[in-house]
């Protein structure tokens, strides 16, 4: 099956048939119908098994279909590193275009005024480190109410790094009824805490 029978925006399955993306690795087959459905989604997967797009996919597609567009952020993807805020970027940000969608990631490390000059233009879908989403959350520069899709990727290594507390700290703010997919290699101890605080009768999709 091609992207285009899971029922992805037509706009976006071109934009991944221009970059050579044709059809689902076994990641995404797996979890994009449960994920477009609405649902809390669960995905065992290693690094390069194709998990950017089992999250960034079904988050553009609810974006983009939201009716009303506030300038602040209505998806966020957390990440343990800068690096892996800045590929998830680099992937989602052409295929976010296709559909008329912002992607801007707040990282440690980097400027926190350009961060705040950005989100200030407004963002539709962020990308974030825990620690430096947390500064601009007590500073008021980014409000995350009207969050309603969160991914958390590399869960167990956010874990390992201790950023739980401000993991929590984020889905503390984002809208409580949203819809949350969480990508990890294991999904025990920490992890398997934070899914049954958080996640709302989720499906496992183990690849
Ligand atoms: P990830 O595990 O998300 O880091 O993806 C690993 C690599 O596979 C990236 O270079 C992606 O662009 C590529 N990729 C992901 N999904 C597909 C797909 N369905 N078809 C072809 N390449 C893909």
């Amino acid at each position: 099956a091609g992207f285009d029978e899971l029922g992805l925006p037509e706009e976006l399955v071109a934009a991944l048939r221009r970059r050579g993306i044709e059809s689902p690795f076994p990641i995404q087959a797996a979890t994009l119908p449960d994920a477009l459905a609405g649902r809390d989604v669960l995905g065992r997967g290693q690094t390069g098994s194709g998990k950017t797009l089992a999250f960034g996919l079904p988050m553009l597609t609810r974006l983009a279909g939201e009716r009303s567009r506030p300038l602040r952020p209505r998806g966020l993807v957390l990440v343990p590193t800068r690096e892996l805020a800045m590929q998830v970027c680099d992937s989602l940000a052409p295929l976010a275009r296709s559909l008329g969608l912002t992607v801007s990631a707040v990282v440690g490390g980097t400027s926190f005024p350009k961060q705040v000059a950005a989100l200030r233009r407004g963002v539709d879908l962020l990308v974030a480190t825990p620690g430096r989403l947390n500064d601009h959350a007590r500073q008021g520069t980014c409000v995350l109410s009207e969050v309603t899709i969160t991914a958390l990727d590399e869960a167990d290594h956010m874990a390992d790094l201790g950023f739980l507390p401000d993991v929590r700290a984020a889905l503390d703010l984002v809208a409580p009824d949203g819809q949350r997919l969480l990508f990890s290699a294991t999904l025990d101890g920490d992890v398997d805490v934070l899914v049954k605080q958080y996640m709302t009768d989720p499906v496992t999709h183990s690849v």
